[in-house]
């Protein structure tokens, strides 16, 4: 039985004071739940949002971390600086970490491996643009997509990692995917996961679909076979996403 998962990502917003407020907001509502809550800020909120949701079980995620240990890498946050705020999961490869600051398949590959070394919960993130969906190339570019990411963890990791499933064309447009282009590629990772590690690690692996969930469509979404849950954009920065926990 797989648990459940609900992940937000606040992207880039709220100061610390804000976010603090809001977390403090969202405390009682995430004690109620069963389902496996990650709250995942930014890094300058990471410490406030933890101190509010003290008492609860969520889950503090980080949006991004870098594969290196130490050093000249003015900007970066490592694992252990993560690990040292009692971070939990950390979000890779994110579409917008690949668009918008040109994350390769090579560096998302590295992040991942890093982030099991130190201890930390990869929320890897695959998806296709429009472009590669209207080609008729869904398939081989998500199958790419998690075998390289994948390269070099070992079998007994690999099911410590939770798979986003995000089509690039549904993140931040309110296009979500239908259930059963959703359900489709998440059961497409489950097989190509299968084919890397067998069974046992594709029945164990964790698959959300993330893109304009919101709570009106969370429960549709969330009762495919395949998916375990969702990550949570814009709707994880209002109230709403209790809605979606509970769904
Ligand atoms: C995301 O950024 O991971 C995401 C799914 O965003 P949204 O829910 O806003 O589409």
């Amino acid at each position: 039985m797989r648990r459940r998962v609900v992940a937000g990502n606040w992207k880039m917003n709220m100061i610390p004071a804000e976010a603090a407020a809001f977390a403090a907001s969202l405390c009682d509502g995430l004690k109620e739940t069963d389902a496996e809550v990650h709250v995942i800020p930014p890094f300058t909120d990471i410490a406030v949002v933890a101190d509010a949701l003290k008492g609860t079980d969520v889950f503090i995620g980080s949006q991004n971390m870098y594969h290196e240990d130490k050093g000249a890498f003015t900007g970066e946050i490592s694992a252990d600086m993560l690990n040292g705020l009692g971070v939990h999961s950390v979000i890779i490869g994110h579409s917008e970490r690949r668009t918008i600051f040109s994350e390769d398949d090579t560096m998302i590959n590295r992040k991942v491996v890093k982030a099991l070394e130190k201890g930390l919960v990869p929320i890897l993130c695959c998806g296709e643009s429009l472009e590669t969906r209207e080609a008729g190339n869904v398939s081989e570019w998500i199958s790419g997509q998690i075998e390289s990411a994948f390269a070099g963890v070992g079998e007994n990791d690999a099911s410590k990692v939770i798979i986003a499933y995000e089509p690039i064309w549904a993140i931040g447009t309110g296009k979500v995917a239908t259930t059963g282009q959703a359900q489709e590629v998440c059961h497409l990772i489950r097989e190509k996961i299968k084919e890397l590690y067998g069974e046992k690690v594709s029945e164990d692996i964790r698959i959300l679909y993330g893109g304009s969930v919101k709570a009106e469509n969370s429960s549709e979404l969330f009762d495919c076979p395949d998916i375990d849950g969702g990550l949570i954009g814009g709707a994880s920065l209002k109230p709403e996403f209790l809605d979606i926990v509970n769904a």
